[in-house]
């Protein structure tokens, strides 16, 4: 089976939104051996929705459709892809009502306005995808030689949820009849950070292209690169087995520059090895002001390993509230690796952790010199007796040097609690 993807909205042409909708739906389908083989975006025009529609069913009789399904003006698809079907449009009783009830529990008083009687809408002789997380329902129009179009709701939330709750379920039906076992595509992905894209690929060396006969994608990022590992064209089964034994081969050569798979967050990483050996951390922070702290805090359950931390931007702060001495601070810089020390240190001891990491640096864009320039970072990791100091070079933007000043930080964490 082949789908192609039409979305529609004058704000993805415009640029204004970016288009999430394809990519979530080019995946679900993909893993069920569904594949996406062409996509395409046109504006909230009637005539455009039904040339994109028509194009597509011409090349593979399967089309999902998001946007559009709302109670606006701009809201056009129903109408254009039914008249493309040679349906009429009639005015469905249960709809209403069901916006009607939530209306009501919205609790804005008056009545339904008239402009969602249009949600009501619906071409004659379509089947409805329930919407269990808003109020468009999702529309299924099918013609006699079985091609079909689902239009799903523009909301990214609402289209995902009826994308599993409703449309996933017709789609695999579909494959269950037919005769041949379905291939897949699936990927695994391992997260590494600290290492860059040219270095991993030396490191790989034979296993850098299509190891066991899976596609390897590169994907760098700001925090770090993802290999990701693909499968086309076998069943699952045999996918999940060779898409296992490449993670195997990959991390046995490229070994801890490994810290994750999938979406594995590096922060949660190190917060559960932390968690498994009771300890627990205080930050010092300079120049990613908080950063750190921000990343901690996001995973759910960081309270029983994160203490707190200090954002000591100003050398007074360093001193009055990490205990950085004043001959550190002139005889070293702010930025040094000795005085990131004493802040690690500092940090520890006053918050009454048993670890503590510590970050200053050049973010700029201004501020770098000969010696130390923009993207110079110097860090402090403090376990046991003492603290272990590095510094780094990052590059990018101001914004780009503090995120990797941060994902730096908890690396070194990751990498001083692996010893
Ligand atoms: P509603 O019933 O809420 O009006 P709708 O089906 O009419 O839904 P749209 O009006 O087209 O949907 O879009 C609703 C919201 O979803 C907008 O904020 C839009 O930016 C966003 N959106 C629409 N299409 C996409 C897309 N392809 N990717 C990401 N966001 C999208
Ligand atoms: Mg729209």
């Amino acid at each position: 089976m082949q789908i192609e993807v039409v979305t529609i909205g004058d704000e993805l042409l415009l640029g204004f939104t970016v288009d999430t909708n394809a990519a979530h739906l080019a995946r679900a389908p993909a893993a069920r051996g569904v594949a996406i083989v062409r996509r395409s975006t046109c504006g909230d025009d009637a005539s455009e929705i039904a040339a994109a529609v028509r194009e597509a069913l011409d090349r593979t009789g399967a089309v999902i459709t998001t946007g559009g399904l709302g109670p606006t003006a701009d809201d056009m698809t129903k109408e254009a892809i039914a008249a493309l079907f040679g349906r009429g449009m009639r005015l469905d009783e249960a709809i209403v009502e069901s916006l009607r009830a939530r209306w009501l529990k919205r609790g804005w008083g008056g009545e339904l306005p008239k402009s969602n009687l249009q949600q009501a809408m619906i071409p004659e002789g379509c089947e409805i995808l329930v919407n269990n997380h808003g109020s468009a329902p999702g529309i299924w129009l099918e013609d006699a030689r079985g091609r079909w179009v689902a239009m799903l709701p523009g909301v990214p939330r609402e289209m995902r949820g009826m994308l599993a709750d409703a449309l996933m379920p017709r789609i695999e039906a579909r494959l269950a009849a037919a005769t041949s076992a379905p291939t897949v595509i699936r990927s695994r992905t391992l997260r590494t950070t600290g290492i860059a894209e040219s270095a991993l690929a030396d490191k790989l060396g034979e296993l850098a292209k299509a190891p066991f006969g899976l596609s390897l994608a590169y994907l760098p990022q700001t925090s770090g690169v993802d290999l990701r590992l693909t499968s086309r064209g076998r069943t699952a089964a045999e996918a999940d087995a060779l898409l296992a034994r490449g993670a195997t081969a990959l991390r046995e050569r490229i070994g801890p520059v490994v810290y994750g798979e999938g979406v594995d967050d590096l922060a949660a990483v190190v917060l559960q090895t932390m968690r498994e050996r009771h300890l627990t951390l205080a930050l010092a922070e300079s120049c990613t002001g908080g950063l750190l702290g921000a990343r901690l805090t996001a995973i759910p359950g960081s309270s029983d390993v994160l203490l707190g931390g200090v954002v000591a931007y100003a050398n007074a702060v360093k001193q009055s509230q990490l205990g950085v001495r004043e001959a550190t601070l002139s005889a070293h810089g702010a930025v040094s690796e000795e005085t990131a020390r004493e802040m690690a240190l500092g940090a520890r001891e006053r918050l009454g952790a048993s670890v503590a990491i510590a970050v200053t640096g050049v973010a700029g864009p201004g501020g770098g010199t000969p010696e130390k320039p923009v993207g110079h970072v110097c860090f402090a990791v403090a376990i046991g007796d003492d603290a272990q100091t590095f510094t780094a070079n990052l590059i990018g933007d101001r914004a780009e040097i503090r995120e990797r000043a941060a994902q730096t930080a908890l690396n070194a964490l990751r990498r001083a609690l692996a010893t």
